[in-house]
């Protein structure tokens, strides 16, 4: 047997009535909870893999114990119940793998609005603005990169903590791109978690004068 479907037994099987593995698997049910990491790298608690950056929660019906994974153990083990936002059960496997996707989505806009509502709070002088940008990051379009530096300056002086990896930036138009080329370096530092790879890569190639990390 190989070692993944190994350790999977191993942690699955105490916290689950059923005595085989796949009588077992059908006990549990993912709850809809997803957890966030600052780090890279976390353990998946069914396979014991590593270099999740998302944990899942699922839990077993009739004992009560969870445990987090990752995705992929998820939609390995289909006899671990995943259901939509009506609660029906999805048993094809990509829409299954769509839902996991779509929840991570929900909470990635969710972790990067909730210092915003924050700060919507506490900056009455600037409210319109956050509330346009807000409307922005929500739809999951990116902001201009000039808006992402201000929301994040904004948030710092008030001493709000936020998640800057999960905010997004638009450099579709010129005038976006262009905002990047004139942009003082310690600003582009801020904002540089927030861009994707692609991203990342034309910024570095554009402005020599940043040093990779
Ligand atoms: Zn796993």
């Amino acid at each position: 047997m190989n070692r993944w479907l190994e350790n999977s037994e191993r942690n699955l099987l105490p916290l689950s009535r059923g005595d085989s593995f796949d009588e077992a698997l059908g006990e549990w049910f993912f709850t809809g909870a997803v957890f966030d990491y600052e780090v890279e790298e976390v353990r998946c608690q069914l396979c014991e893999q590593v270099h999740l950056s998302h944990h899942f929660e699922i839990k077993n019906s009739l004992t009560g114990g969870s445990l987090l994974v990752g995705s992929s153990c998820i939609l390995k083990f289909s006899g671990i119940q995943v259901r939509d936002y009506s609660g029906r059960v999805i048993v094809d496997s990509g829409e299954r793998k769509s839902r996991l996707l779509e929840v991570v989505k929900g909470k990635i806009i969710e972790s990067r609005l909730e210092p915003l509502r924050k700060l919507w709070a506490v900056d009455e002088s600037n409210r319109s603005k956050i509330q346009e940008l807000a409307e922005s990051l929500k739809s999951d379009a990116g902001v201009p990169p000039n808006d992402l530096l201000f929301l994040l300056k904004q948030m710092d002086s008030h001493e709000i903590p936020y998640p800057a990896k999960n905010y997004k930036v638009s450099l579709k138009s010129y005038k976006e791109r262009n905002q990047i080329f004139v942009m003082k370096a310690p600003g582009l530092q801020m904002i540089i978690p927030a861009l994707s790879r692609s991203q990342l890569m034309k910024v570095y190639a554009w402005r020599k004068d940043l040093h990779l990390k």
